[in-house]
């Protein structure tokens, strides 16, 4: 049997009684708009949204959300950007930030809409959302709340599941500083219920300097966000995640996934997604950077090939396999031999798991079609 089609089943088992109650199954992935957005991105793209596409076939109700973060500081600059323009902004939100071309919305929304081409070119079809629209609408209010009222709770699931020690005054937030806008930079000294108290520490990370000033402030309705593991635990809370995967570094014992899981058990008393976690993409054999961006991002890769062929890329290998892919080697040519055989295969009507990855390299509209 096909993986995505053993994990269906697996996904299958798992809700059975949410499937027959008629409630739809929520899926879930993201990507940080830091920069050009690498192609191996597109694998979690893909196993998300290969899942949504069989459980839809097998008339299983479902929404497979992907989330453009645009909330998280600049934290880097990417090497084909003019640093000296960018550098006074690092701290910022992102969404916050003006776009390089000086035409799409913001920064994020800049490097976001050429992804979301790529995505819907190779035929899946999320329902796309913003991260800071998710704060600013109030969505994380909630989930703000509990987390400021359980901070010595959340202290301890990090350190018995990752031995991370957090200061006895930790709180997990970070405010928007009102005097310099940025948002990587700002500790949260205290809550009183309504309002934190806050510092932009000229210090706190190494990549920019806070300016100094001391606020108090809402933490509600996008003043603040949460930390990233946090967050991850919030978002599975506030959007009644089912499904979601995760690249093997997020999936180690005692990884970021093991805590945000655990956040979401013992903080937010939700059950944790069903995870899928998967395997690099290589580049080269090289695992991929965001920031350096050389000649492999996602729309760099996509104007090679026919979606097919990307899709095959991408679907070909199990997801516990990494996926090693060389432009200038032999990667491309195997590609092509491998699709003429997934389709002579196919056209002689050999039942094989083959069989039915060629079905799902067309996207489902093209599917109807061969089939
Ligand atoms: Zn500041």
């Amino acid at each position: 049997m096909y993986w995505a089609d053993l994990l269906a089943e697996e996904i299958k088992e798992k809700y059975k009684a949410q499937i027959k109650a008629g409630k739809p199954l929520v899926i879930r992935d993201e990507k940080t708009a830091s920069g050009r957005v690498h192609v191996g991105s597109l694998r979690g793209v893909a196993i998300h949204g290969i899942i949504s596409e069989i459980l839809k076939e097998e008339g299983i109700n479902n929404k497979f959300l992907y989330e453009i973060n645009d909330f998280d500081p600049m934290d880097s600059i990417p090497v084909y950007l003019d640093r000296e323009k960018f550098l006074p902004h690092m701290g910022k939100p992102l969404c916050n930030i003006f776009s390089p071309d000086g035409k799409a919305k913001n920064y994020a929304e800049y490097f976001a809409e050429e992804f979301i081409g790529v995505i819907n070119e190779i035929g899946f079809e999320p329902e796309f959302y913003r991260n800071s629209e998710l704060y600013k609408s109030g969505k994380y209010n909630e989930a703000i709340k509990i987390v400021l009222e359980n901070t010595g709770k959340i202290r301890e699931i990090y350190k018995t599941v990752s031995g991370s020690i957090k200061p006895e005054d930790w709180l997990p937030l970070q405010v928007v500083c009102e005097n310099c806008g940025k948002i990587g930079t700002t500790k949260v000294v205290s809550f009183d219920g309504e309002k934190v108290e806050y510092i932009c520490e000229p210090e706190l990370v190494e990549w920019t300097t806070g300016c100094g000033h001391k606020g108090k402030i809402s933490p509600f309705n996008g003043n603040a966000k949460l930390p990233w593991k946090v967050e991850w635990a919030a978002k599975f809370f506030i959007l009644n995640v089912d499904i979601e995967g995760a690249g093997k570094d997020h999936s180690t014992k005692g990884g970021s996934r093991d805590i945000a899981d655990a956040i979401c058990r013992e903080i937010f008393k939700r059950e944790p997604p069903f995870n899928i976690p998967y395997e690099f993409f290589h580049v080269a054999g090289k695992k991929m950077s965001a920031s350096k961006g050389e000649g492999s991002s996602s729309r760099e890769i996509a104007d090679l090939f026919p979606p097919e062929i990307l899709r095959l890329l991408l679907l070909g290998k199990h997801y516990k396999q990494v996926i090693d892919f060389v432009p200038d080697g032999d990667t491309v040519p195997i590609l092509f031999d491998r699709f003429d055989e997934l389709a002579e295969n196919y056209f002689k009507n050999i039942q094989n798991g083959y069989k039915r990855l060629f079905e799902l390299i067309f996207s489902p509209e093209k599917r109807k079609k061969i089939k």
